[in-house]
C-alpha cells in the first residue's frame, strides 16, 4: 500500500472551510465537498498536485452541512467517483428532510441568522451508505484506513482514520475563532453548531486514544492530539444540550 499526503483544499481562506484530499500513489480520495459550486477549487488544488478528477476514487462527506456537502452531485458528476455517506443524514442529502441545528453559543445563534449554514444544495443519494455501526476499509480506495460512524456534531457524522495516525473529522471539532482559524489556529473550540457535546468528546478521546496524532478539520486546523484531547475532556463537562437529552424533536430548524 501506498504513502498517504492529506492536502488541504481551501473553500474559503484563511482556513474558515476546508476540504481534504487524501493522495496515495493510486490516485486520490476527498474528503468533503465544499460549498455548492467549489469545484474550480478542488480543480486548481488537483492539478497543482498533478491529479484531475479522473484520478478521484472516492468523496467521503462527512456530514450533511452545506459546507461540506453541497459540492457532492456536482464533483460526482465530473469524476465518476462514488460517495460515501452515513444513512443518518441521508434524509438531509436528499433535501426531503431540512436540516437541524443546534448552537453552541452566541456566535453559533448569531451564524444561524446568516445565509451561510442555509445554503441550498443539490440533493443526491449516497453510492456507498454507512449503516449505525459499519465500519468501511480504505483499502479498496488505494488507502490504508477506515471510516467510521461518529454522530456527535450531526447524526450521520462519520470520520477518517488513517493508518499514518492523520484523522480527518470533519467538523467534529474546530479551531480558531468564528468559523476557522483566522486568529488561535491552534486552540480547538466547538464548531457553531453541535447535536450532542458528550458524544463528540467520547469519540475524540477514542481517535486520541487510538493513537490518531494529527487532525485536519473543516474549519481550521490541523491540531495535534494533546489539543484535542485537552478539548475533548473540557466538553466532556458541559451539561446535555436539550438535542442530546432527546427533548429536542429535531422537526424545528433551531434546537
Ligand atoms: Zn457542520
Ligand atoms: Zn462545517
Amino acid at each position: 500500500m501506498s504513502a498517504t499526503t492529506i492536502v488541504r483544499i481551501p473553500i474559503f481562506p484563511f482556513n474558515m472551510v476546508n476540504a481534504h484530499l487524501i493522495k496515495t500513489d493510486e490516485g486520490c480520495i476527498l474528503v468533503d465537498a465544499g460549498t455548492p459550486g467549489s469545484q474550480r477549487k478542488f480543480e486548481r488544488v488537483l492539478r497543482q498536485n498533478n491529479l484531475s478528477f479522473d484520478d478521484i476514487k472516492l468523496i467521503i462527506v462527512t456530514h450533511a452541512h452545506t459546507d461540506h456537502a453541497g459540492g457532492a452531485a456536482r464533483l460526482r458528476e465530473l469524476s465518476g467517483a462514488p460517495i460515501m455517506a452515513h444513512e443518518d443524514d441521508a434524509g438531509y442529502y436528499s433535501r426531503k428532510e431540512p436540516m437541524t441545528f443546534c448552537p453552541t453559543g452566541p456566535v453559533g445563534k448569531l451564524f444561524f441568522k446568516t445565509p451561510l449554514p442555509h445554503e441550498s444544495y443539490e440533493g443526491f443519494v449516497p453510492d456507498i451508505m454507512m449503516r449505525n455501526g459499519d465500519i468501511v476499509d480504505l483499502r479498496d480506495f488505494g488507502a490504508e484506513g477506515v471510516v467510521r460512524h461518529t454522530g456527535g456534531h450531526t447524526p450521520g457524522s462519520i470520520a477518517v482514520e488513517l493508518s499514518s495516525q492523520d484523522a480527518l473529522v470533519g467538523d467534529l471539532v474546530a479551531s480558531g475563532i468564528l468559523i476557522g482559524g483566522i486568529a488561535f489556529n491552534g486552540h480547538a473550540i466547538r464548531p457553531p453548531f453541535e447535536d450532542d457535546p458528550q458524544k463528540v468528546s467520547r469519540e475524540l478521546q477514542r481517535l486520541v486514544e487510538s493513537g490518531a496524532k494529527r487532525f485536519y478539520m473543516g474549519h481550521g486546523g490541523p491540531l495535534g492530539a494533546s489539543e484535542v484531547l485537552r478539548h475533548a475532556q473540557s466538553l466532556s463537562r458541559i451539561l446535555p444540550h436539550s438535542c442530546a437529552s432527546g427533548q429536542c424533536d429535531h422537526a424545528r430548524p433551531l434546537c
